[in-house]
């Protein structure tokens, strides 16, 4: 039967990355079972925007150095790393909400992290393909921007593959049976033993892995949807800075030639299931459709290129789990930001394996005992995902 010390259900964003980092620290016998393809979930579907600014120490720091860790990753390689730095407005629509991003700007910079608030009449000079009337300013990062999910997978499938990781595609995990040293994970491709599991199998299969050992893992998922435009408007400069109106629930974002604009609509429901979530709700594509189009005047009438859903994982206060819950059995979830937190989450994950803790991040927001405590912490700049 093989034998490995870490087992990481989950080749997605957050279980290749906990791979990487575990072997780059020099644990040799690692296997990820992944039920279809390396970065097949949520991660090749995502828009990919890379984001610092939280809405909690956690969310900035896990962004901050996320970002770095992708370009490190492309150097590392020698290849693109698939980041691409064009800047990021967080607008805000109403006064409570203009109030909390300017005081989000301290805790930003306290962590390292440029960040400045704009007023709109400063905002209509930088960026005047947005109307700003609308709007009551924003915080503004320079050096947030995004990735190609497909070239992200590309690379940290490599690396993974490249340190010796056993990567096993289209291998499900059925069953996870406790031993006296270690657990028994049988899967459609075989049966494996491991000192430690790592469940990080997202959202259509973290909670599904917990309840193999009766453990309540509350990561859901629900829909979130993409229209991608193939063409520029050419009021948008190219490498344009992506905006995010958070009341809304969407994003705009360069894309190739074109651009890509990402939406949740806030009645959204989780969806227990574990199937794909892949039907395009253009309902709510046309009721959103005035707020977008009056917000960037130019993307009035475009054709739409490409239009796609996925299925996004939230938690309960949409910050992410790094957490043991019995020996030797861990638990790694993204909170519905696996693409911009992704890379750190792995490296902290493998902290916690093998240093027993995580450092510099405030445990109230990473381990799972805060559920017993709703409303305690919460990442205020998040999409609208359902309260249930
Ligand atoms: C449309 C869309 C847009 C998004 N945009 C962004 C964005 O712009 N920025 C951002 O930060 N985040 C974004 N996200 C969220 C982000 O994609 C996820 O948070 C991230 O991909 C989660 O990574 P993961 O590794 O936890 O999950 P996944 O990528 O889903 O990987 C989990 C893997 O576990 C596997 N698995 C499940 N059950 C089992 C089992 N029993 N046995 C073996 N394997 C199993 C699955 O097949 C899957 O491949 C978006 C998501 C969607 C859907």
């Amino acid at each position: 039967m093989p034998s490995y010390d870490v087992l990481i259900i989950g080749g997605g964003n957050l279980g290749l990355w906990t791979a990487y980092h575990l072997a780059k620290r020099g644990v040799q016998r690692i296997a990820v079972c992944e039920r279809y393809w390396a970065g097949f979930g949520a991660t090749t579907r995502s828009a990919g925007i890379v984001r610092q600014q939280g809405g909690s120490e956690t969310a900035v720091k896990l962004g901050k150095w996320s970002r770095e860790l992708y370009q490190e990753l492309g150097r590392e390689l020698g290849l693109g790393s698939g980041f691409v730095e064009v800047g990021y407005y967080v607008i805000a629509s109403s006064p409570e909400e203009r109030a909390a991003f300017q005081d989000l700007v301290a805790l930003r910079q306290r962590c390292g992290v440029e960040n400045v608030w704009l007023e709109p009449d400063e905002l209509a000079r930088r960026a005047p393909f947005i109307d700003w009337s609308r709007f009551l300013g924003a915080t503004y990062t320079p050096n947030d921007g995004f990735v190609y999910p497909t070239i992200v997978a590309r690379n940290i499938t490599h690396a993974v593959l490249r340190a010796g990781v056993a990567l096993f595609e289209e291998c499900e995990v059925l069953e996870i049976e406790p031993l006296e040293s270690g657990y028994r994970v049988r899967t459609s491709r075989g049966v494996f033993e491991a000192e430690r599991v790592v469940n990080a199998a997202g959202p259509r299969g973290a909670r599904r892995i917990g309840q193999l050992l009766g453990l309540d893992i509350p990561v859901s998922a629900a829909r979130h949807q993409i229209v991608s435009f193939p063409t520029r408007p050419p009021e948008l400069p190219p490498s344009f800075p992506m905006f995010f109106v958070l009341a809304q629930g969407y994003y705009v974002r360069p894309d190739e030639q074109g651009v890509l604009l990402g939406m949740s609509n806030p009645e959204e429901q989780p969806d227990p299931t574990d199937r794909f979530l892949l039907e395009f709700d253009w309902d709510y594509f046309e009721r959103l459709r005035p707020h977008w189009e009056a917000t960037v005047p130019a993307l009035r009438g475009q054709p739409i290129g490409r239009a796609w859903t996925g299925s996004i994982d939230y938690t309960p206060d949409h910050l992410p789990i790094i957490d043991e819950p019995r020996f030797g059995f861990y638990v790694l979830a993204a909170g519905g930001h696996g693409m911009m937190w992704g890379p750190a989450l792995g490296m902290k994950m493998a902290e916690l394996i093998l240093d027993e803790r995580v450092s510099d991040l405030p445990d109230e927001e990473i381990r799972l005992a805060r559920f017993q405590e709703p409303g305690k912490v919460r990442d205020t700049i998040a999409l609208p995902f359902p309260t249930r």
